[in-house]
């Protein structure tokens, strides 16, 4: 394979690739109402621009997959030509956004749709409070794109064959209940805005909320959570009433000396072009600081090639590699999912590739709401029953929470093992006995 150069930025024409493109030119391309507008949001569309670009079979398994995934379907022109097409199959960007009936697995036996609990751990609708200085806002239910593997499939991208979901886009009358918790909640100083995704906010909605967050004295740290840059970086470069609003915000923190960043999803160096660099030139040259979330997928970006690459790559647009996450136990990603043992191993190849502050953490987020945590700091792993034994003596003290590796990762026998609820209960008490902790979730 040839050599890649992370300071190398693809800048052709390349979704003219595409017979449905062909005829677009850059200048369209380049609209950021032009790439919301001809969004993909049903699988016939995949036929319609493709042709016989792709097969029969490879259509008939995506509609598979639509019949099995808790997302719809949403993908921007930019993404959906990014895609390599002569090998749609392994190809990392079709498996985040187009999952294929073929590659499903079975969900494990302990996987939750809310995997982090942040229902429970929510004190009014709309916001999850589980750490003593920090709140997680959810203000709308929207994306640009939507990612097969969400974590909130619960609540995200409305409703799907599979998934019934309540809200639909952003709720602004709830806004106001979570703005009186977090004013009478004078411990908070820094609240995460997500969602769904900071880019399907309006202009009006980013300064609302930037403004009424602001203006709450305690609060010094703000972090609009977009994967935008990602999938569709042409909005910062065209939509000039977003990024003005946003821009009105980061200065009015920065008057008061409070901090307003951005945090983005980059998950695979395929989704980096010129457009990329000339959005992170924008933000940067304005002195936005923008820090990654991604998170560890099989196929996707588990070899530490690609790992390495991205982190340097990301560093080079002076995007700061903060987080990788180990995938969450949600339903429809058991084929996405990895060991802890493979992100214990890449952990330890990425650390030393570059500088230290731009090396990812790795963490777990443990199911049922241990919240985020070192991916080596466990209290026990059996790699061979693939569960892994966690504490958080700050966020939740006293309690034991537990990961589990995915089934395929394990012996054909345990994988039998784990099928049968009596020998699930085995393993887990085998666990507990030979850690000597005591799980304080129940696994039936
Ligand atoms: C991730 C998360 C945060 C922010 O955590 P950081 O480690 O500071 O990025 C806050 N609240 C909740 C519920 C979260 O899941
Ligand atoms: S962008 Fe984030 S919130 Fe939206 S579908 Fe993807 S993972 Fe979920």
């Amino acid at each position: 394979m040839q050599k890649r150069n992370h300071r190398e930025f693809r800048d052709d024409e390349f979704w003219k690739r595409i017979p449905g493109f062909a005829q677009i030119t850059r200048e369209e391309f380049a609209d950021h109402r032009w790439q919301l507008k001809n969004s993909l949001r049903k699988i016939s569309q995949v036929a319609t621009l493709l042709g016989n670009k792709v097969s029969e079979k490879f259509m008939k398994d995506l509609e598979e997959g639509q019949r099995k995934t808790p997302m719809n379907i949403r993908i921007t022109p930019y993404i959906f030509s990014l895609i390599n097409w002569d090998a749609p199959l392994d190809d990392p960007l079709r498996k985040q956004f187009l999952p294929v009936g073929s590659q499903f697995l079975e969900d494990h036996p302990f996987y939750l749709t809310d995997s982090l609990a942040e229902d429970t751990d929510s004190p009014v609708p709309l916001l999850t409070h589980r750490y003593p200085d920090k709140v997680l806002f959810l203000p709308t239910t929207i994306c640009p794109v939507y990612c097969s593997y969400c974590t909130r499939s619960r609540l995200v991208g409305g409703t799907t064959e599979s998934v019934e979901k309540e809200t639909y886009g952003a709720n602004e009358k709830k806004w106001e209940a979570v703005f009186e918790y977090l004013k009478k909640h004078k411990e908070i100083e820094d609240v995460v805005i997500s969602g769904g995704d900071a880019f399907m906010l309006t202009p009006e909605q980013i300064k609302k909320i930037g403004h009424t967050l602001l203006n709450i004295e305690h609060i010094r740290r703000l972090r609009y959570a977009t994967k935008g840059i990602a999938i569709f970086p042409q909005k910062i470069l065209t939509d000039e009433e977003w990024f003005k609003a946003f821009l009105d915000v980061f200065h009015e923190g920065k008057k008061r000396g409070k901090s307003v960043f951005i945090h983005t999803h980059f998950s695979n160096s395929q989704e980096i072009t010129l457009w990329t660099k000339l959005a992170m030139d924008r933000l940067f040259s304005e002195g936005v600081f923008v820090r990654n979330q991604a998170v560890l997928q099989a196929g996707v970006n588990d070899s530490p090639e690609e790992m390495i690459f991205l982190t340097r790559q990301l560093s080079y647009l002076n995007i700061n590699p903060y987080y990788v996450y180990l995938h969450d136990m949600v339903p429809g990603c058991e084929h996405l999912r990895t060991s802890l043992e493979l992100g214990e191993n890449l952990e330890k190849t990425v650390r030393g590739a570059t500088a230290g502050f731009n090396t990812p953490t790795f963490v777990c987020d443990l199911p049922g709401g241990g919240g985020k945590r070192h991916i080596a700091s466990y209290e026990y792993y059996d790699k061979e029953t693939g569960i892994s034994l966690w504490r958080s003596p700050t966020t939740k003290p006293g309690k034991v929470f537990a990961y589990f590796d995915p089934l395929y990762t394990l012996s054909p026998l345990m994988q039998k093992r784990w099928r049968i609820p009596e020998e699930r209960k085995w393993i887990i008490e085998e666990a507990e006995k030979k850690s000597g902790l005591s799980l304080t979730a129940v696994y039936e």
